[in-house]
């Protein structure tokens, strides 16, 4: 099934992202914790894939595991990064003999000791010619990344969205936002979006600040802004984890409820592997989800 049936089918889906371990024990770890995430019944959950090296395989092996063991659907993630045109086609044939249907198609970041990205040689440039070629070699259901305060490496927000629009066309059948902290930014840009024309889901990614340093850091790295607010109250508690992680926790629980009074499509909660946001966050999302039409 290809995951826009279910933003067609229901009023609100709920989806959980998390990222394949690197060791054999962690992953083992990893499956454990997604039986208790399960409990939070997801409407699907999606697995990153990383840079480089046992991370990648481990993308294909949790999203197996999620699809057949769990039962539960999946989108496995992946970047144009280091691959060339022939790796990606076989990840593609790998994936699909797998049974895993969806895919999230991405450009990726630059690679770690590079500032900028660099296409590899003999592969593919942007997410846009990436979603192309899934498009050409079978039949997945797409989806693609958004950037409601425009892309790090774009300063240019209209050009950025015209991007996006590209995207769409090439075959994305929904778009999942970068986090943000500020709802503005997403129902602007979702307003903007849908007077050019862009009618597929655009599901909202959630990321509970957990503290001030990492908040920052993130921040400045994705080009998300904070809102004062927060920053003050993270910052008063810079030395306390566990007075930060409520601020962060409290914060989200406001985005969220904010975004369905706005309806809307989805939240993709950037759920970091931790049982606690899942714990936290889990009921209020599967709530709304429960009062779909489905
Ligand atoms: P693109 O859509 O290709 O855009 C990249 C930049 O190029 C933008 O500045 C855009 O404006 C510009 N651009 C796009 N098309 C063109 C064009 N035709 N001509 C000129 N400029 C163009 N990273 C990972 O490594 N692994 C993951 O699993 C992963 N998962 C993610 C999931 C979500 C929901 C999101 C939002 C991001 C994720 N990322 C992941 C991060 C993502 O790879 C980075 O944000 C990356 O820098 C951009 O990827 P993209 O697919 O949005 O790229």
């Amino acid at each position: 099934m290809h995951l826009i049936e279910l933003y067609k089918k229901q009023d609100f889906v709920f989806s959980i992202e998390i990222f394949p371990p690197k060791t054999e024990k962690g992953m083992d770890k990893l499956k454990m914790t997604l039986e208790k995430f399960n409990g939070y019944t997801p409407d699907y959950f999606s697995v990153t894939y990383g840079a480089g090296g046992t991370s990648r395989e481990n993308t294909h092996e949790m999203a197996a595991h999620i699809r057949h063991d769990l039962g539960v659907p999946v989108m496995a993630h992946l970047t144009c990064v280091s691959h060339t045109v022939k790796e990606i086609d076989d990840v593609l044939t790998k994936l699909k003999k797998s049974d895993i249907e969806n895919l999230m198609a991405l450009r990726g970041d630059p690679t770690v000791g590079t500032e900028h990205f660099i296409q590899p040689e003999g592969g593919y440039h942007n997410a846009g010619e990436l979603i192309s070629a899934v498009r050409k070699h079978s039949d997945f259901g797409i989806g693609a990344a958004g950037y409601p305060e425009g892309h790090v490496d774009n300063p240019d927000k209209d050009d950025d969205r015209k991007h996006l629009h590209g995207k769409i066309a090439a075959g994305a059948e929904f778009i999942v936002t970068q986090f943000f902290l500020d709802n503005t930014h997403f129902l602007r840009w979702r307003d903007k979006l849908r007077e050019e024309g862009a009618n597929v889901p655009l599901v909202a990614g959630i990321l509970p600040p957990s503290n001030w340093k990492a908040t920052k850091r993130m921040s400045e790295m994705c080009g998300v802004s904070i809102p004062q607010d927060l920053a003050e109250a993270l910052l008063k508690h810079e030395n306390d984890p566990e007075a930060s992680k409520e601020i962060g926790y409290t914060h989200a629980e406001k985005q969220i409820e904010n975004l369905l009074s706005e309806g809307v499509e989805g939240v993709h909660l950037y759920a970091l592997n931790s049982l606690e946001t899942v714990k936290r966050l889990g009921p209020k999302l599967r709530a709304a989800a429960g009062t779909s039409s489905a």
